[in-house]
C-alpha cells in the first residue's frame, strides 16, 4: 500500500519547527529586508544566529541528523525534510546547531575528534572547497596540486565559490595529488586555516548567507595525517555528499519557498481590487496559481519519495538529478509567477519574493546545474540504468 502521510511522531516535530519559525524567525523579516535595503547584511549576522541557536537548542531543536553516540536526535531523513521544509518558509535562513556536513563522518577516528566533534559543538567551523576557476561542472579538471614533500604535502592552488570559505577555521580540499614526480589521482585533505591559505569574499547576486570566498594555497605545507582518506580517493569523497544535499535539501528549499510565496499570492489575489474586481475573480490569476499549486505538489511527493529510500537504504542517484532539477526549475516558475500577480509591490523590497527572486536562483547552479542534472537523467534512460518512469 501507497502511504505518503508522514508518521504522527514526524508531523508533531514539524509542528514545533513550524512555531519556532512562526516565533522567532518571521518576526525578523521586516528588519532584515529594511537592513539590506539600506545596504546591510540580508542574512543573520553570526551574533543573531548564535541567539537564535540557543533559543532552538532550549526548545529541543539541535543535532536534528546527527547521531545518537554524538548527542543528537539522529531524526529520519523524512523528518529532516519537513524540517527543512518549514525552515525554508521564510528567507531568514537559520539552521538548527548540534550539526555537521555528512561527509565529515566518513572520517578516521582522529580527524573526528579534531573536527566533526567541535563542528557539532559549533566551535569550528567546515567549509567544502572542490569547485575551482577552472573546474565547476567538470569538478574532476582540477588543478590544486598536492605534492608529496618528505612525510608532508605542498599544496598550491585556488578554490573558487566555497560557501563559508570566509568564517571557516578549516576546508576539506580536493587536490591533485602528486608522489614522486607521477600523479596519483584526487585526494582530499583536512586543512586548518593556520596552516597558511587565506579567503577572500565574493559578493553575489543573492543567496548572500552562502557567505562565499575564493580560497588561495601558496606553499601550504600539511603533514600526511591531514589527508582525509586513501591517495586517489578523494572524489568518491565529495560524491558521497552530493545524493542527499540533490535529493532532499534543494527540493526542501522549493517547498518551504513555493509555499509561503503561494499564500502570499492567494491573499494578494484575493484583496487587490482592479478595474472593480479582486484579482481573484480573474482567470489568468487563478491558473497562474494552480500552475503553482501543482508543482507544489508534485515538489512534495518527490522529495517524500527520496527521503522515504534515504530512510531505506535505496538508490538515490537518478531521484537525486531528477530532484534537483525539478527543485531548481520549479521554484523559479513559482517566484516569477507570484511577482507578477503582485505586481510592483512584489518587485519592491517591502516583501521577500524580490529577496527570494534572487536568492532562488542559485538554486539553477549551486550543488549540480540544471544541465548536468538532466545529463545524468538523460544518460540513465539512454544507457538502460533505470526504466522510465520507475519510482519504485
Ligand atoms: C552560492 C554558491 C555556493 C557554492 N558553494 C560551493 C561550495 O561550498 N563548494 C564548492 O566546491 N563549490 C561551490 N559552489 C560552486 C558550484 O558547485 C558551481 O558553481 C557549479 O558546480 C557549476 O560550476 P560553474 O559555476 O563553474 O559553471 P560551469 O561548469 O562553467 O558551467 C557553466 C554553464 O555551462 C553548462 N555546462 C557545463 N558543462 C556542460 C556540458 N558538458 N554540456 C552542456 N552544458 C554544460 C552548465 O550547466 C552551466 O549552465 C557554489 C556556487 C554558488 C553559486
Amino acid at each position: 500500500m501507497l502511504n505518503f502521510r508522514p508518521s504522527d511522531e514526524e508531523l508533531a516535530i514539524a509542528q514545533t519547527v513550524r512555531d519556532f519559525v512562526s516565533k522567532e524567525l518571521k518576526p525578523l523579516e521586516a528588519n532584515i529586508l529594511q537592513r539590506g535595503a539600506n545596504g546591510g547584511p540580508e542574512y543573520l549576522i553570526p551574533e543573531e544566529h548564535a541567539g537564535l541557536r540557543e533559543r532552538a537548542k532550549n526548545a529541543g531543536l539541535w543535532g536534528i541528523d546527527t547521531p545518537e553516540e554524538y548527542g543528537g536526535a539522529d531524526l529520519n531523513w523524512v523528518a529532516q525534510l519537513l524540517i527543512e521544509s518549514e525552515l525554508r518558509s521564510t528567507f531568514v535562513s537559520f539552521t538548527f546547531g548540534g550539526s555537521a556536513p555528512e561527509v565529515l563522518y566518513t572520517l578516521g577516528e582522529e580527524h573526528k575528534e579534531r573536527y566533526l566533534v567541535p563542528t557539532i559543538e559549533g566551535e569550528k567551523v567546515f567549509c567544502f572547497a572542490l569547485s575551482e576557476p577552472g573546474a565547476g561542472s567538470d569538478a574532476r579538471n582540477l588543478r590544486t596540486t598536492a605534492v608529496k614533500s618528505g612525510d608532508d604535502w605542498i599544496i598550491n592552488g585556488e578554490k573558487t565559490w566555497i560557501s563559508w570559505g570566509n568564517e571557516a577555521d578549516y576546508a576539506l580540499v580536493f587536490c591533485r595529488t602528486v608522489v614522486d614526480g607521477e600523479e596519483r589521482g584526487i585526494t582530499s585533505f583536512l586543512i586548518d586555516r593556520e596552516a597558511g591559505w587565506t579567503s577572500t569574499p565574493i559578493a553575489l547576486m543573492g543567496a548572500s548567507h552562502h557567505r562565499v570566498a575564493t580560497l588561495s594555497f601558496q606553499d601550504v605545507r600539511v603533514p600526511d595525517s591531514a589527508r582525509a582518506g586513501d591517495v586517489g580517493a578523494g572524489f568518491s569523497t565529495a560524491l558521497q555528499t552530493i545524493y542527499r544535499g540533490r535529493a532532499i535539501e534543494g527540493p526542501a528549499l522549493a517547498i518551504g519557498v513555493s509555499q509561503r510565496l503561494i499564500e502570499f499570492a492567494i491573499e494578494h489575489a484575493n484583496n487587490r481590487v482592479t478595474f472593480g474586481k479582486p484579482l481573484a475573480e480573474r482567470e489568468n490569476i487563478k491558473m497562474s496559481i494552480a500552475e503553482c499549486e501543482v508543482e507544489l505538489q508534485a515538489m512534495k511527493l518527490l522529495a517524500l519519495n527520496a527521503a522515504w529510500r534515504g530512510d531505506t537504504g535505496g538508490d538515490l542517484r537518478h531521484l537525486a538529478a531528477v530532484n534537483k532539477y525539478y527543485a531548481g526549475t520549479m521554484v523559479n516558475r513559482v517566484v516569477d509567477r507570484v511577482m507578477q500577480i503582485h505586481g510592483a509591490m512584489g518587485y519592491s523590497r517591502e516583501m521577500p519574493i524580490e529577496h527570494w527572486y534572487r536568492d532562488v536562483r542559485v538554486l539553477r547552479i549551486l550543488e549540480g546545474t540544471d544541465e548536468i542534472n538532466l545529463m545524468t537523467v538523460g544518460r540513465n534512460l539512454l544507457k538502460g540504468y533505470v526504466k522510465p518512469g520507475a519510482v519504485y
